[in-house]
């Protein structure tokens, strides 16, 4: 049975919280705190209850202690943010300094420590290295859904240390209630999905094959079920390795209730860039030397009105390079056609993390969706089924 936080006594407590402050920072300075703002309401009520609160996380992929990856940034960020609380930084993670430092904290003070991937003991999941980790709290919260597909000493060898006070959050909480407690049986589920590959949503498609209602595919991902029907797709972007599978996707889902929505036009360039002119062509009328950038507005229509018809919505993909603005158009208008939805209350919207997180957080709708996920490959694994190797290392220490 996995506790959440306000189960536990936390007065005067050292509360260790692996949180995912795995954000973008170029310069010093933080383009997305969509992650940092994600887990405030945990940090909030542990400070409210008077708790003493050590943050851990990692950041990208340090070869050493590269000092552009140094969390120190997120100080700043969190010294702004909680004015009223002292902030301290440790400027590592594991030395005696740190744990003393968390040590003797008084309540209402936040201890954050440095990169956890300063050390590759993280990655390998080292027992010790989890041990020292350990040292800094007497209760272990888990709030870092972005890396809990994987096996890393903060979030799996750490466990055995906290044989009866570990527990998650109120962010942790969130996310499984909507990733994993996904009504399958409601007649309106559409699945929205796109982005570059079919290979890493194949899961996701065979385990909402029959479930859902709709499995509409926009993105680069569409060319590979274009192609498999037969379709010229010109230079688009095409996995060829998964042209079968998108041929025996497509038969299976003749037999099940599951309606595959394809695109109907698309917004087609002769190159691959910003200041690309571009046409758009009807699936049909794609010429060989032209790639297929975003979809057309026939099809924006057609799956706007699916859309309509449905009442809960997952999205995982963009229909486009929604980077590139010329062809952002696709992802932009369904973007906001899901919140719009939403707020009416027609539907309960579901973002996976990743790139589609970004496109709306880019927009600054994020808020209008009913949850935006802050893990891209955690939340694909538990669309797929997938039970996060988070909960099988908890078993394994409950
Ligand atoms: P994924 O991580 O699989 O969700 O892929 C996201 C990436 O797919 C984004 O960087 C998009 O630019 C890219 N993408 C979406 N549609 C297309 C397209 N038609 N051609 C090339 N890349 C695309």
């Amino acid at each position: 049975m996995i506790k959440k936080i306000d189960t536990f006594n936390i007065v005067n407590k050292k509360v260790l919280i692996r949180v995912d402050f795995n954000v973008p920072i170029n310069n010093g300075h933080i383009l997305s705190d969509f992650r940092l703002n994600a887990v405030f309401s945990t940090i909030e009520f542990c400070l409210k209850g008077n708790a003493k609160v050590i943050l851990m996380s990692h950041l990208g992929r340090p070869k050493g202690k590269e000092l552009k990856l140094s969390l120190a940034p997120v100080f700043d960020y969190l010294c702004s943010k909680f004015p009223n609380n002292k902030v301290f930084f440790s400027n590592d993670c594991i030395s005696d300094e740190s744990i003393n430092k968390s040590n003797s904290l008084n309540s209402g003070e936040i201890n954050l420590l440095e990169n956890l991937r300063y050390y590759d003991e993280e990655l390998s999941n080292s027992d010790s290295f989890a041990h020292m980790l350990s040292k800094h709290g007497d209760i272990y919260i888990n709030e870092a859904f972005g890396t809990s597909h994987r096996m890393h000493a903060s979030n799996s060898a750490i466990l055995k240390y906290f044989p009866n006070n570990k527990g998650i959050g109120f962010l942790m909480n969130k996310e499984l209630e909507y990733l994993s407690n996904i009504d399958l049986n409601n007649d309106g589920l559409a699945l929205l999905l796109g982005g570059a590959k079919v290979s890493t949503k194949l899961g996701m498609i065979k385990y909402f094959l029959n479930r859902a209602s709709y499995i509409i595919i926009g993105g680069a991902m569409s060319f590979t079920f274009l192609k498999a029907l037969g379709y010229n797709v010109g230079k688009s972007l095409v996995e060829e390795n998964m042209i079968d599978e998108a041929k025996s996707i497509l038969n299976e889902s003749k037999k099940t209730n599951t309606d595959i929505i394809l695109p109907r036009d698309i917004i087609c360039s002769d190159e691959f860039s910003n200041d690309a002119r571009s046409k758009s062509r009807k699936i049909s009328e794609i010429k060989n030397e032209e790639l297929g950038l975003d979809i057309g507005i026939e099809t924006i229509k057609e799956f706007e009105g699916v859309l309509q018809d449905s009442s809960v919505v997952i999205w995982n993909g963009p229909m486009g390079v929604f980077e590139m603005e010329p062809f952002k158009v696709g992802t932009n208008d369904l973007a906001n056609k899901i919140s719009n939805l939403t707020k009416t209350g027609k539907i309960v919207s579901i973002v996976g993390g990743g790139d589609t997180a970004s496109a709306v957080i880019n927009m600054g709708i994020e808020s209008s969706f009913t949850h935006v996920s802050t893990g891209g490959g955690a939340s694909l694994e538990l669309l797929s089924g997938i039970e996060l190797q988070l909960f099988k290392s908890w078993r394994n220490y409950d």
